[in-house]
């Protein structure tokens, strides 16, 4: 069975950038603006023998204060379709209100999912993913989807749960 992969997390963080790299394509539009993917995108993907799904979303968030409001209703639906989540937050922005609201959301979802430190190419790497300890998630995942960098460890771990 193919393991279906969701890529979620605030506009910008670079999920889009990731959807490409994971399946090598140009379908996901990537952009400088948030909320840019209106619509849920698949695609394929492959890691040496292990193939896998990806789901593209475009993640926003409206209402943080109501939380039943705060996930996107495509992001949702990516969630509940999925076997995994890759939960992005964006190093270079730092922490923000919304993924405390994301992570809070996903913690309610029965779906593991992994928390991905995105843009570590922007400065100190362990000084970049401190502060995202504290969304109390042990295992973290520092990676540059951008620069190619600490993805493949990441997938080849996930798929040997499945
Ligand atoms: P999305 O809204 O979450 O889909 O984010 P995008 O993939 O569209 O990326 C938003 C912006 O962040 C774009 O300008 C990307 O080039 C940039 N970006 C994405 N990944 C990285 C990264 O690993 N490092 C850096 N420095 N920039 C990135
Ligand atoms: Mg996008």
């Amino acid at each position: 069975i193919m393991p279906i992969i969701a890529l979620v997390g605030r506009p910008n963080v670079g999920k889009s950038t990731l959807f490409n790299l994971l399946t090598r394509s140009r379908d996901s539009l990537v952009a400088d603006y948030p909320g840019v993917t209106r619509d849920r995108q698949y695609g394929f993907g492959k890691i040496g023998p292990c193939p896998y799904w990806v789901v593209d979303t475009g993640g926003m968030l409206r209402d943080v204060e109501r939380l039943d409001n705060a996930v996107d209703q495509q992001a949702r639906l990516a969630v509940a379709e999925c076997d995994a989540v890759f939960f992005l937050v964006d190093a270079k922005e730092g922490l923000q209100a919304d993924d405390y609201a994301i992570v809070e959301y996903l913690r309610q979802q029965n779906k593991p999912f992994y928390l991905l430190i995105n843009k570590i190419d922007t400065g100190d790497r362990d000084l970049l993913m401190a502060e995202f300890y504290a969304l109390g998630i042990e295992q973290t995942h520092g990676v540059s989807a951008a620069h190619k960098k600490g993805v493949n460890p990441l997938m080849e771990l996930v798929l040997s749960d499945f």
